[in-house]
């Protein structure tokens, strides 16, 4: 069986030096809030070319903490309007709702599954005041055109790069280009951790010192309470898991490449539509960093159901869009066919560091002999 991502094995890699940095917080006897977080915020900062990096619990504390920092520093407030891609993770669109801000979804790119520039700049209205592109499965979001739309239109960015660490625009990393970012380091994202984690990178230091008094019970000084803030930490054992696996993120990201390489060349069959083959574009497949690859087929269940039989997992990001869950009635009448058309043919092909080319080979074998 090729499995679509078997962490075990992505791990394994690492497991002398993973156990080594574990041993060390144990028996170093400080848990939170140490120097391993702070080295690896350093490390991280550094990496995404921010100044500022906070560790908190998860990539969805990333984005919450963000907005309500920017709420406690008076640039948010509650009904404001917020521009999010409608074929997002759901997580985007509850960092909104969950600080009473209102959720504006809008139609992707359908070569990119990005967030579309036009269809963002027919969205404002004069309630918008923040902007949250989705660098989806590992592709930086056309961000010289949205950050030149914020500017004219005095909005914040927030880049959701739960799925892109490492991935490139023009030179210039996931991470750098919002006014923030907010990062996941969920066990299967491309930088992942044993357990949960995230965190936020930004330049700006008067966001960043709030961001970590939100995460920490709204508190800057001990026992000092300014904002009623929550629990949100990055701790010890995860910060130092990430420190190690960071060396060895641009090598996974290559290996990710070359398998994607692989499929590219090897997988041909009218049924099923590559990602990029309608966009070709190198500069665009190199600063890509693979957290997915995504073919489109209008027979997806078939397919799905086909490549099951020939032993080869896969997986569907994402099978319901934000606007049909049971979370959001009020949304449920929303006609985004795009997106909708999107959940229903989309299919996400094994990949990982840890793939083999005999296996990326087996998958290519069992699409090329899928027949609709
Ligand atoms: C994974 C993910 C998140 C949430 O990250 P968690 O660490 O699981 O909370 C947010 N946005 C996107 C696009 C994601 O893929």
């Amino acid at each position: 069986m090729v499995s679509f991502l078997d962490l075990g094995s992505v791990n394994r890699e690492f497991r002398d030096e993973l156990v080594q940095a574990a041993t060390d917080v144990i028996d170093s006897g400080w848990y939170l809030q140490g120097e391993r977080l702070r080295a690896f915020e350093g490390a991280f900062a550094e990496y995404c070319d921010a100044q500022h990096c906070i560790g908190v619990a998860n990539g969805l504390d990333a984005l919450i903490l963000t907005i309500r920092a920017w709420k406690e520093l008076g640039k948010l407030k509650d009904g404001d309007e917020v521009i999010v891609p409608a074929n997002t993770y759901i997580a985007s669109v509850l960092a909104v709702t969950e600080n009473d801000l209102v959720p504006v979804l809008v139609e992707p790119d359908p070569l990119t599954f990005n967030l579309c520039p036009i269809n963002l700049s027919k969205a404002i209205t004069p309630k918008t005041r923040l902007i949250i592109p989705v660098h989806l499965y590992g592709r930086i979001a056309p961000m010289v055109e949205i950050m030149e739309i914020a500017r004219r239109h005095d909005l914040l960015v927030l880049e959701d790069s739960a799925q892109a660490h490492g991935a490139l625009l023009d030179g210039r990393k996931a991470g750098s280009w919002g006014d923030a970012s907010g990062f996941s380091f969920y066990p299967g994202k491309n930088l992942g951790a044993l357990g949960d984690a995230g965190a936020v990178t930004t330049n700006d230091a008067e966001l960043a010192r709030t961001i970590r008094a939100l995460g920490n019970y709204g508190s800057h000084e001990k026992y000092r309470n300014l904002y009623q803030g929550v629990n949100s930490r990055l701790d010890e054992i995860q910060a130092a898991m990430l420190s190690v696996k960071l060396k060895y993120l641009d090598a996974g990201t290559q290996h990710r490449r070359e398998i994607v390489d692989a499929y590219l060349k090897g997988i041909d069959n009218p049924w099923i539509q590559l990602p990029l083959q309608s966009s070709v574009d190198a500069r665009a497949y190199a600063e890509h960093v693979w957290h997915l690859f995504v073919v489109r087929s209008k027979h997806r269940n078939r397919l799905q159901a086909h490549l099951a039989e020939q032993g080869i997992q896969t997986n569907i990001h994402y099978p319901i869009p934000p606007h049909k869950q049971g979370a959001y009635a009020a949304l449920n009448e929303l006609s985004l066919p795009l997106t909708e058309a999107i959940h229903e043919e989309v299919l996400s092909l094994p990949l990982s560091p840890a793939m083999s080319l005999e296996e990326a080979q087996r998958v290519i074998d069992a699409c090329n002999s899928f027949v609709a």
